[in-house]
């Protein structure tokens, strides 16, 4: 079959791999029928990712059906459609009984697929621990409804969870990305009061004005004012920081309001200044960290029910043959794209 290979630093090729077999009893074997590429994708291409194994097939957003599964594996069978979660959990541990799935004890936890595992740019894929890692896909979803729920749309589904939103919210959200759209929908299902993004492409402005018309949006250079002049007590109440580039951290606290939750589910690049002198008696509560992928079913139960539909993100799509063009246009975000959908021939057995 076909992977997408992490070959070296700066270089990602599509190569010939035999099919992935059952390892342990908890795994299952998954016929890719759609995956996607995740900036995480091009982290690791660019070699920011030092626990990314060199030969591993990359890509950790994907859907498919059921062809495998091993002893244990009783969450799924053959035939069911899936989603796969970004993240590896064992289920039992304690970070796993709490809700914390991204910080699994178990030696395979976490991110693994596409990272230090192979992922899912392919055709067939293996994933470990599958009662945690696959939910079943309702009948009346489809795969394009249901391709960033284990990723980047888990991440906004629990980047709003921990924000505590209310009705009288003003709430914040800083980039308008992949990550920042699904963060929107996800906001928007608590309907607070207003909703600011602020996005420095005119491209993704212009697709959240078409999309979402009730959204007030704005830019970094002006973010501080307008969020002021929009909001009901000097600020943002919550503030959902999914940018992660150089000054959007400072621009997340400086724009929240006192007592006011900011929320980073932003990865940056360098380290960033917490300037506890300046911030004194603003009594923030910050919430950092990457995604606990927990709520897969949940969230594709508000799918089903028309609530989320992530669809108009997929900008564009590629068979899995065509993936160097669909990285290219993803990496330089030309295009007006927003996420690329890799399909793969499910023909060819
Ligand atoms: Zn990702
Ligand atoms: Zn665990």
């Amino acid at each position: 079959m076909l992977a997408y290979t992490y070959i070296d630093k700066g270089h990602f090729a599509l190569v010939e791999k035999p099919k992935p077999t059952l390892i342990e009893p908890t795994d299952a074997i998954v016929r890719v029928t759609m995956s996607s590429i995740c900036s995480s994708d091009l982290h690791i291409k660019h070699g920011s990712v030092p626990r990314a194994v060199r030969g591993i097939t990359v890509g950790h957003e994907m859907v498919g059906v059921v062809e495998e599964v091993g002893s244990e594996v009783t969450n799924v069978k053959p035939g069911d459609r899936v989603t796969i979660n970004v993240e590896t959990f064992c289920g039992e541990c304690f970070f796993c009984r709490n809700g914390y799935v991204n910080n699994c004890t178990d030696p395979n936890g976490g991110w693994a697929l596409g990272c230090r595992i192979d992922g899912g740019q392919t055709e067939y894929v293996r994933v470990p621990l599958a009662n945690q890692g696959l939910n079943r896909i309702p009948d009346s979803v489809t795969d394009s409804q249901a391709l960033l729920v284990g990723d980047v749309l888990a991440t906004g589904f629990w980047a709003t969870r921990i924000s505590e939103i209310t009705e009288e919210d003003t709430v914040l959200i800083i980039g308008a990305g992949p990550t920042g759209i699904c963060t929107l929908l996800c906001v928007m299902l608590k309907r607070p009061k207003r909703i600011i993004v602020c996005e420095k492409s005119e491209d993704r402005r212009c697709f959240v004005r078409e999309h979402y018309p009730e959204v007030l949006l704005t830019t970094p250079e002006e973010c501080k004012e307008f969020v002021l002049k929009n909001s009901d007590h000097g600020g943002a109440d919550r503030v959902l920081e999914v940018a992660g580039s150089d000054d959007t951290f400072r621009l997340a606290w400086e724009c929240a309001r006192p007592n006011a939750i900011v929320t980073v589910v932003a990865l940056y690049d360098r380290p960033q200044m917490l300037p506890l002198p300046e911030m004194y008696g603003k009594n923030l509560t910050f919430k950092t960290g990457g995604v606990d992928g927990c709520d897969c079913e949940e969230v594709l139960r508000l799918i089903e029910a028309g609530k989320i539909d992530t669809t108009p993100l997929i900008t564009h799509r590629f068979p899995l043959s065509e993936i160097d063009e669909a990285y290219r246009i993803f990496e330089n975000k030309s295009d007006g794209v927003i996420k690329v959908a890799i399909e793969t021939n499910i023909d060819k057995q």
